[in-house]
């Protein structure tokens, strides 16, 4: 069986020490769960959570901070009638207060569109909720059926009295999709064979001229092997055949000036930042490539007067994170 998400690497001061390698996985369907079964350990001290906030990063880009414990953002983009969101992550319920959160500010419009970025459990869990709300599912075609398992499973812990899902409703991602509307260009990108995982939906959104790209960018280490994805090289061929920046590529295919690039993890950086990322991790991999070449041209400005980084330089070293 094909290794998805499921090859988990364990390192210890520079050492293996477990490689847990998950091939098959199975629901009891028959499992019935207490909340004895989740109870905490008298000797754990829970984790205080913030609580969660609502943003507009961006005129018409939402962003709700704090979902799962502080660790997930989320994105929304308004257009003239409707919403579009990037990411269900965490589980239906935390979605419902996210989306809750979301109506405190834009109460009236529908989520027309809920863009999964990647189907890692934690950033497609919360689907169902967004199901619930009557949007339409973007994704890959392959992760189609696992997202719809995902969409539809029920609750297993008994104290909570679930609904079934509605009717599910996909729009399939092969190549581009565009999503916007007459004033607001909104594109998604199904970008291929980043470390993390095979397949990860990026969203640009015009209007702000935002790049959402999940577990691309972390607060806690932003030089991870999927920024350096991002920022690097890809499959993407340059115009002499060459390897291009995905980044690159996003701003040269939508004509965008970067001004933001959200992550899931991370709060928005600006563009002197990222293109600073960008050129750095860029030109120390190959000073000659097409990316570097069409990096310079992108920021000509910022590149000449070589913004620094703005991370320590420690960060340099984190190793990549996985599963995330
Ligand atoms: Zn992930």
């Amino acid at each position: 069986m094909r290794c998805l998400a499921s090859c988990f690497p364990v390192g210890r001061r520079g050492i293996n020490v477990l490689d847990i390698r998950i091939t098959a996985a199975k629901f009891d369907e028959n499992a019935k769960l207490a909340d004895a079964d989740f109870a905490l350990d008298p000797m754990y001290k829970p984790f205080d959570a913030p609580g969660l906030e609502i943003a507009e990063v961006k005129p018409g880009l939402w962003e709700v901070a704090n979902a799962g414990q502080g660790n997930y953002r989320m994105q929304f983009i308004e257009l003239a009638d409707r919403l579009i969101a990037y990411g269900a992550p965490v589980s239906p319920t935390e979605m419902r207060a996210v989306i809750k959160k979301l109506r405190e500010k834009v109460a009236a419009k529908p989520i027309s569109h809920v863009v999964l970025s990647h189907i890692h459990n934690d950033h497609v869990g919360g689907v169902k909720a967004f199901a619930e709300a009557g949007a339409t599912l973007v994704t890959a075609a392959d992760a189609q059926d696992v997202v719809c398992k995902i969409a539809v499973v029920q609750a297993r812990t008994v104290s909570v009295v679930d609904q079934p899902a509605p009717a599910l409703k996909f729009a399939l991602v092969n190549g581009t999709l565009e999503l916007g509307d007459a004033t607001r260009k909104v594109t998604v990108f199904d970008t291929r064979g980043n470390p993390h995982v095979e397949r990860l939906l990026v969203l640009v959104d015009g209007g702000s001229r935002s790049v959402m790209a999940a577990d691309a960018y972390s607060d806690t280490q932003p030089f991870n092997a999927t920024f350096d994805w991002l920022a690097g090289h890809s499959r993407f061929k340059g115009p002499r055949g060459r390897p291009v920046t995905v980044l690159v590529v996003l701003v040269r295919s939508t004509r965008l000036d970067l001004s933001t690039v959200t992550s899931r993890h991370a709060a928005s950086a600006g563009p002197s930042a990222l293109i600073a990322l960008a050129a750095d991790h860029i030109l120390r991999a190959d000073p000659d490539s097409d990316g570097a070449a069409l990096t310079r041209r992108a920021a000509p400005s910022r590149l000449r007067f070589g913004v620094a980084p703005p991370a320590p330089a420690a960060w340099r070293s984190a190793p990549a994170r996985r599963g995330t």
